[in-house]
């Protein structure tokens, strides 16, 4: 879009033909110590609390009080099945069916647990491949499987990587890969939206890469679930797993989600581990039962869930129900838009952005790279409560998030930026 203007004017004008713009009322925003908005860019790590959280806590508080454990039944959302009232809309979310969509554990530990089933290797077909500026919990996730299978994890892992001199990955080296060593792959487990670059990889390719190989695919969501539209379902990847404390809004350490596509729905065959949430509602408080598997994603779970993290989940998954993806996207590439245009028009060599400049190739979040690695530079702005972070070796991530930065914030931060640079 280049029909961007300097200036505080322009940005004033769009927010106020922001439809979604009195969204940023409906969240707790960090203020200095003269009651000023902090411009806060890092909901990408950390997202803001949205003010109906605490009501929504509340109610189950105060369930707990006055019910105990009746309140399983009793309560006004019941606590015996609340992870379903969760389901509709984050399987909205991701573009998934509701069977194929589960909130439990967090993103790690449904890692593990999705690799369980759906990394099985052989003699022959064990190797995995991921990013190699994979987030790091990622990567130790794939090393400690291939070695809890008896694989050497150097020796089994293969690394996609940008080519000589260049930031982002190109979809041709996976191929490359897949052409060459695709009859020892068991698995790709690559991230959706890279936490570093900020880039967003084809799915849908990277699925039928894999499926052409008789490889697995599982993504990786952290920065992709609340972030972009995804279509899980139509993209065919086997499995993917999220968190839903970063642009999901839910909460320091919130529970994940995870995504089982459903095809493998009703296949008893697949290993797992399982509890005693993984077996038919129906019979399941019958006790001494073998053990009879939910189909569907539902079917990964082992314990019943903490229903406090639950609650701060609902709250923000109404909103977005409310508002729906598409309209958090559409503004969400202009916002991004623009602050792109304004950091280009600084035209400063001492910053270069790092995300790719096609929409369809990012989410919301900018890297910027820093000249030389100046670490100050992240100080300052966080010294002016201006938030991003600093991830080594030499990037400051941004993320203006489309529910509550407005065109002003962005507006404010290149000004500062600018006025650092000098
Ligand atoms: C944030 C993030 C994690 C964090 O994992 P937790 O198990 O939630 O602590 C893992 N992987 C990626 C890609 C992330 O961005």
């Amino acid at each position: 879009m280049s029909n961007y203007k300097l200036g505080l004017d322009f940005a004033k004008e769009q927010d106020k033909n922001d439809p979604l713009s009195h969204y940023r009322e409906q969240f707790h925003i960090p203020k200095d110590k003269h009651g000023n908005d902090w411009l806060y860019f890092t909901g990408n790590s950390l997202g803001l609390q949205p003010k109906s959280t605490q009501k929504y806590l509340q109610q189950e508080l105060d369930d707990w009080a006055n019910l105990g454990v009746e309140g399983h039944f009793e309560a006004k959302n019941p606590w015996m099945p609340y992870h379903e009232f969760l389901t509709d809309s984050m399987a909205k979310i991701v573009g998934a069916k509701p069977i194929e969509v589960v909130t439990m554990n967090t993103l790690t530990t449904n890692l593990h647990l999705l690799m369980v089933s759906f990394y099985q290797p052989t003699k022959t077909k064990y190797k995995i491949v991921i990013e190699s500026d994979a987030f790091p919990s990622d990567r130790y996730a794939v090393q400690t499987q291939l070695e809890f299978h008896g694989f050497d994890a150097k020796e089994g892992l293969i690394e996609w990587t940008p080519r000589k001199g260049e930031d982002l990955l190109n979809m041709e080296d996976l191929e490359t890969i897949l052409e060459k060593q695709g009859d020892e792959i068991a698995l790709l487990l690559i991230g959706g939206v890279n936490y570093y670059t900020g880039q967003y990889l084809d799915i849908k390719k990277i699925a039928q890469l894999g499926r052409a190989k008789n490889c697995m695919v599982g993504i990786d969501l952290a920065h992709g679930v609340g972030n972009i539209n995804l279509e899980l379902h139509e993209s065919g990847v086997d499995f993917a797993a999220w968190c839903t404390y970063k642009y999901l809004n839910s909460g320091p350490g919130s529970l994940g989600g995870l995504f089982v596509h459903e095809k493998h729905a009703h296949n008893k065959e697949l290993k797992r581990f399982a509890g005693w949430w993984s077996h038919n509602k129906s019979t399941r408080f019958n006790m001494r039962q073998p053990l009879d598997v939910i189909p569907g994603a539902e079917g990964w779970q082992l314990s019943n869930p903490p229903i406090l993290s639950m609650a701060a989940i609902k709250a923000s998954l109404d909103m977005f129900n409310e508002v729906g993806m598409e309209a958090i996207r559409k503004k969400s590439i202009k916002l991004t838009g623009y602050f792109e245009f304004l950091l280009n028009e600084l035209n400063n060599d001492k910053i270069k952005i790092i995300t790719p400049s096609n929409p369809k190739e990012r989410g919301c979040q900018l890297s910027i790279q820093v000249k030389d690695a100046d670490k100050n530079l992240h100080k300052k702005l966080t010294e002016a409560h201006i938030i991003t972070d600093w991830r080594e070796p030499d990037v400051i991530r941004c993320a203006p998030i489309p529910l509550y930065n407005s065109y002003e914030d962005v507006y404010k931060m290149v000004s500062k930026l600018k006025e650092l640079l000098k």
